[in-house]
């Protein structure tokens, strides 16, 4: 899988790319990542990427030139104009950073990571020449809402999201299966609460969000269940009896409840109907 990404600051990739998971996919080709100098598509002297806003106002718009062209030499082919566009190829994304973008989930990471490639447009300043998110980008995305200084931050997050859900990242194929927002088939949800619970009542099955799995079951978009290491008894503290005890069926069962009384605890909001 290949990502592009457009910035005018190239340098700031280099910590979140040499870390970690993100840093053995790059070495072992599971992905490919290039990041492209935006300047490099300016024709003045000053190298300019930025313009004044028409109709007034506070800061600087990047441009649109610079960006389609970018996005047309990391292409290979011209994305058109008015008077004729053309047609998106649909194992490319071409993403927009955008405070005013739609919202980054664990489902649009797995999405992204059944593609062939990503391009990640970062902006800056007071935000991007509005054309580029009508007719360049294939998607406007947001990682949350709050305002930050630059798509660079989130490009590196989503690159992290998704790389890490591509097949042979984590080295441990199940990792990525049973985490936050994995989504568990419903009939392991029963609704019992561990120890420490509060004591709100279960929320009945019809309450939970749901969707369908590859196998049709119901799914929900959990939280994932609290972890432990040694030792058992740190200042007092100690571990849940069940998880020392080896009996494999009560633990799992321990973290179903216990990733549900979190989740209803952090997040109620993914226990609503959608
Ligand atoms: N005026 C804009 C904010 C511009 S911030 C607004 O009010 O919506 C400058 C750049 O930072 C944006 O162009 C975008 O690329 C990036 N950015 C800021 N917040 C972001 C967020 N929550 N998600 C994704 N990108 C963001």
């Amino acid at each position: 899988m290949r990502f592009d990404l457009i910035t005018i600051f190239p340098e700031f990739f280099a910590g979140p790319l040499d870390h970690g998971i993100l840093r053995r996919a790059r070495e072992t080709g599971l992905v490919q990542v290039h990041v492209q100098d935006l300047r490099l598509f300016t024709k003045d002297r000053h190298r300019t990427v930025d313009d004044r806003p028409f109709g007034g106002g506070e800061g600087m718009v990047l441009k649109p030139a610079p960006l389609f062209e970018a996005v047309e030499e990391l292409l290979g082919h011209g994305v058109g104009d008015a008077s004729q566009r053309t047609a998106h190829d649909s194992k490319t994304a071409i993403v927009l950073m955008s405070a005013a973008g739609q919202l980054f989930t664990q489902e649009t990471a797995r999405r992204y990571a059944k593609l062939d490639r990503v391009v990640l447009i970062c902006g800056r300043y007071e935000g991007v020449d509005e054309r580029v998110a009508e007719h360049l980008a294939s998607e406007e995305i947001s990682i949350g809402d709050f305002v930050l200084s630059g798509g660079e931050l989130p490009a590196a997050l989503i690159l992290d999201a998704v790389t890490r859900l591509l097949p042979g990242a984590l080295g441990n194929e199940a990792s990525s299966q049973n985490e936050s927002f994995s989504g568990i088939p419903s009939r392991h949800l029963d609704g019992v609460a561990p120890g420490r619970a509060s004591s709100a009542p279960a929320p009945s099955e019809s309450h939970f969000s749901s969707s369908m799995d590859v196998a049709g079951l119901a799914t929900h978009a959990l939280l994932d269940f609290p972890h432990y290491t040694r030792p058992a008894d740190f200042r007092g503290w100690t571990v849940p009896d069940v998880l020392i005890g080896g009996n494999h069926a009560e633990v799992a069962k321990w973290r179903r409840a216990a990733a549900l009384e979190k989740t209803r605890r952090n997040r109620p909001d993914l226990l609503l109907p959608r």
